[in-house]
This record gives structure tokens, C-alpha cells and sequence, in this order.
């Protein structure tokens, strides 16, 4: 099997592998295809874990690290997180914000502490969980107006927190 052919193969594949910076620290995931790629231009260490991806095709079967390190330094960029109704209910664990009581994704809403309606804004730290009640309760009121009060106060996350969720996903899909 010719390298683009094989290239391709892997392409089909729903693999992913995890790609640390050259000191270690997590950069992304990437699909097995790139990853075959990076070793294929000596660009990544396989890491010391020893835990590989066999992919077994008609012509060979080859081994692809399921961690690999990059063998230069990549600077990252400040990334920030989006305020999506998603990463807000993370942020928050599924826990309204009110009254502390937990939610599933299809009960959970999103609160805007200073409604819309009076200039609040989407952003981090206007935008908290909260249950329907609560939401429902507080309508467009402040929560001072609302006598309600917020379990913590909202913060913009790290990058950490992004590399956190997209870790997850990637647990999930092994
Ligand atoms: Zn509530």
C-alpha cells in the first residue's frame, strides 16, 4: 500500500490521539491520520506509556502511540473561551446558581444576572445556570430586585477549563 493510500485508509478511521507540547503540556487532539503524518515527518516522540492504536492493513500493521510529543516548542495563542450556553453550564456544573439545585442539560437555562433588557450583556460573568423556576422567578429583575442570590460569583474560565472539556470528549470516544 502506497503512503497516500494508507494516508486515506487511516483518514476512515475514528481514532484520535492526544498531542502534548514538547514540555508535556497538552495541546490538542488530533485524528490518527495527522498523527501518522507527524511521525511520518519526524515531528512527535511516542511517550513513555507505551499505549499504542494497532492499525492493521492489507499490506502492514502499524503502531501509533496514542500520546505524542511534539519535538519543538509550540507558543500558544491566548485562547478564549466562547460564553455558549454549553461552556456557561459547564462552568457552572449543571447546577443552578440560585438555588444550587442540579440540572440536566435539557432543564438547564441560562440566566442573564442584569436581563438583556437593561443592558446585561452575554458575556462570562453576566451569564450564570440556572433552573426554570429560578429564571422563571427572577424574569427580568435584577437579583438584588429579585431578593435572589448567586451561589458564586461568575467568572471567565482558563484555557484550562477549555482543554478540560475537550480531555472529556476524548475519554469518551476511546
Ligand atoms: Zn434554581
Amino acid at each position: 500500500m502506497k503512503y497516500l493510500d494508507f494516508y486515506k485508509y487511516l483518514k476512515g478511521m475514528n481514532k484520535q490521539v492526544l498531542l502534548l507540547n514538547q514540555d508535556s503540556t497538552p495541546l490538542n487532539i488530533i485524528t490518527i491520520s495527522k498523527a501518522f503524518k507527524l511521525i511520518s515527518r519526524d515531528k512527535v516522540w511516542g511517550d513513555v506509556s507505551d499505549e499504542f492504536i494497532e492499525v492493521v492493513s492489507v499490506s502492514k500493521t502499524i503502531k501509533i502511540p496514542k500520546i505524542l510529543i511534539l519535538k519543538y516548542y509550540v507558543k500558544l495563542p491566548y485562547k478564549k473561551a466562547s460564553a455558549s450556553r454549553q461552556n456557561i453550564l459547564k462552568r457552572d456544573q449543571y447546577c443552578c446558581q440560585y438555588c444550587g439545585k442540579e440540572m440536566n442539560n435539557k432543564d438547564a437555562t441560562i440566566d442573564h444576572i442584569i436581563p438583556t433588557s437593561k443592558g446585561g450583556a452575554s458575556s462570562w460573568v453576566n451569564m450564570v445556570a440556572s433552573c426554570r423556576e429560578c429564571n422563571l422567578f427572577k424574569g427580568s429583575k435584577t437579583p438584588k430586585e429579585a431578593k435572589m442570590v448567586l451561589k458564586n460569583r461568575p467568572k471567565e474560565p482558563s484555557y484550562g477549563f477549555l482543554f478540560e472539556s475537550m480531555l472529556i470528549t476524548f475519554r469518551k470516544k476511546k
